[in-house]
């Protein structure tokens, strides 16, 4: 039961280390194509950027499915990347985008924090010059901008 959580707690945070590098390398780098829509304004209920949260959907299902035929402790990776799944959802999607029509104002510290660090990541349009790449750990500003 220890050794689960611990194995679910660390594939929760080296999620954040993972979405953080594909963020920067890939989806700002040669999968820019499929990035770029989320850089634009929002034309349907899907963009597709989409692809990449399906995509890591993916990877946790075959984790759940190892956990099943191979050894159960790829459960506890596959709950924890999943569990990660919902979080950049709430966090980046619905707080910061406004996805679902649901629009919330925090007064938390963290999420403003997090709605802050992410503002700064859209402030420039373009595949180049970005910076806070991050989705549930807020990068530190020097000032705020709001
Ligand atoms: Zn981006
Ligand atoms: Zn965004």
């Amino acid at each position: 039961m220890i050794l689960d959580l611990l194995i679910f707690f660390s594939v929760f945070f080296l999620m954040e280390a993972v979405a953080w590098a594909a963020h920067k390398y890939v989806m700002h780098g040669f999968l820019w194509s499929l990035h770029e829509s989320h850089h634009l304004p929002r034309t349907g209920a899907f963009e597709k950027n989409d692809w990449f949260g399906a995509f890591f959907s993916l990877v946790a299902m075959a984790l759940f499915a190892a956990g099943y035929f191979i050894d159960v402790r790829f459960t506890a990776a596959g709950l924890g990347m999943t569990a990660y799944g919902f979080a950049y959802l709430f966090l980046h999607d619905i707080l910061n985008h406004k996805r679902f029509g649901i629009h919330i104002k925090p007064n938390n510290r963290y999420l403003r924090s997090v709605l802050q660090s992410h503002r700064i990541h859209h402030a420039t349009q373009g595949k180049d010059g970005c910076v806070s790449f991050g989705f549930l750990v807020p990068m530190r500003a020097k000032r705020r901008i709001f």
